[in-house]
């Protein structure tokens, strides 16, 4: 989960891309208010990964999420609690054919489920999720992952036992609060692992009191050392495309991986397709390449170092990649050719005048959500 506001756009895709260069599948970034609502609209089409709106309390901000074109949401059935509401997001969500977790908490449980079992137990927790589950299937919504977190690991087990029993839904896992490592990576280790053990569990998050990267980095290690995670030496990670790329992300990506692949080059490669984003977006890679004006710009940690012809844009990718194995990150960044930032800031220029500020037409979404947002 990002860290950031997510009103922050450009330092929320920064994030997201060091998640995904990390190893996450999917990123969460909090939907707490208009503003971040108007931000997903911008971020979604530049997220590498799928993106899930966490909705806290407001009802409407679920379904501007939606209109921001999030492919999915977690609901906490201890905050929002209006039966009316609750249907209402699903219906959207059915309609839109997203997904929806129920994101049960022990610390923000209903309070009525919360007395009438006397505090927050498994069987308290599996109730909320299973009411929640009755609200969506009113309005035939079954497109649901269902997690109940607690910060106690015993009962966080206990609880993820009972509701796999009980429902036949993908379970998402966590120890919610785990707190700072390393206790907070020994107690979410302690939590995730024993239910992957027993076959429980289809998605995991560390919930840390860290950098989100090292969040990321440890589930990656517990799935890879659990043998549920296949361990990779080249890292290649594409931009999805959208309304700025500058070149065809899909095939130079492929011819990426085609040549760097079977070569011994342990680095993580982005593909970005475009100048404008490309660099900053992946500043987290070891080396990327970004469109801009039929050339191609080799950026090293987020470094524009050199710039190519847009026909030269693999192999100069892979002669950096050969030379960074060679003489490593820093020396190639002290290499750079003394003009390419230069030439890179130009020609972002150039095409922020041809393209304008909002080339993914994110303004026509951000109408659309005041007005959902503002009722
Ligand atoms: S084309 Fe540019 S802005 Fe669009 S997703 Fe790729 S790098 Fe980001």
């Amino acid at each position: 989960m990002t860290t950031t506001k997510t009103a922050d756009v450009d330092g929320t895709l920064a994030q997201i891309y060091a998640l995904a260069g990390a190893g996450c599948d999917i990123v969460r970034c909090t939907c707490n208010d208009e503003a971040a609502a108007e931000g997903l609209a911008q971020i979604v089409p530049r997220s590498p990964v799928p993106i899930i709106a966490d909705i806290h309390f407001q009802y409407r901000l679920a379904l501007a999420a939606m209109e921001a074109g999030v492919q999915g949401l977690r609901l906490n059935p201890g905050n929002i609690r209006k039966p009316d509401q609750i249907k209402a997001v699903a219906s959207e969500a059915r309609d839109r054919g997203l997904a929806i977790r129920i994101g049960v908490n022990a610390g923000s449980l209903d309070p009525e489920i919360f007395e009438r079992h006397g505090g927050a137990t498994p069987e308290a927790l599996v109730e909320s999720a299973v009411r929640e589950l009755t609200y969506f299937r009113e309005v035939d919504f079954e497109d649901v992952k269902i997690s109940v977190k607690a910060s106690n690991v015993a009962l966080m087990i206990d609880s993820y036992r009972l509701l796999s029993e009980t429902v036949d839904h993908p379970l998402h896992l966590g120890v919610t609060e785990a707190g700072p490592p390393p206790a907070g990576l020994v107690k979410s280790t302690a939590g995730i692992a024993t239910l992957l053990a027993e076959g429980i569990g289809d998605t995991i998050r560390y919930s840390l009191t860290a950098d989100p990267v090292e969040e990321a980095q440890a589930g990656r290690t517990l799935l890879e050392a659990m043998g549920l995670r296949e361990r990779k030496g080249l890292d290649l990670i594409a931009c999805p495309s959208c309304g700025r790329a500058e070149v065809d992300v899909i095939r130079v990506a492929k011819e990426a991986q085609a040549a760097l692949e079977g070569r011994n080059i342990p680095l993580q490669v982005a593909v970005m397709g475009c100048v404008v984003n490309g660099p900053g977006e992946a500043r987290g890679a070891d080396l990327g390449i970004a469109a801009g004006r039929g050339k191609g710009h080799l950026f090293v940690r987020g470094h524009v170092v050199r710039v190519v012809p847009e026909a030269e844009m693999v192999s100069a990718l892979i002669d950096e990649a050969e030379k960074i194995m060679e003489e490593g990150i820093e020396a190639r960044i002290a290499a750079a050719d003394v003009d390419a930032e230069r030439i890179a800031a130009e020609t972002r220029e150039e095409l922020l005048q041809i393209q304008g500020t909002d080339a993914n037409h994110d303004s026509e979404k951000i109408k659309k959500i005041r007005v959902i947002a503002e009722g």
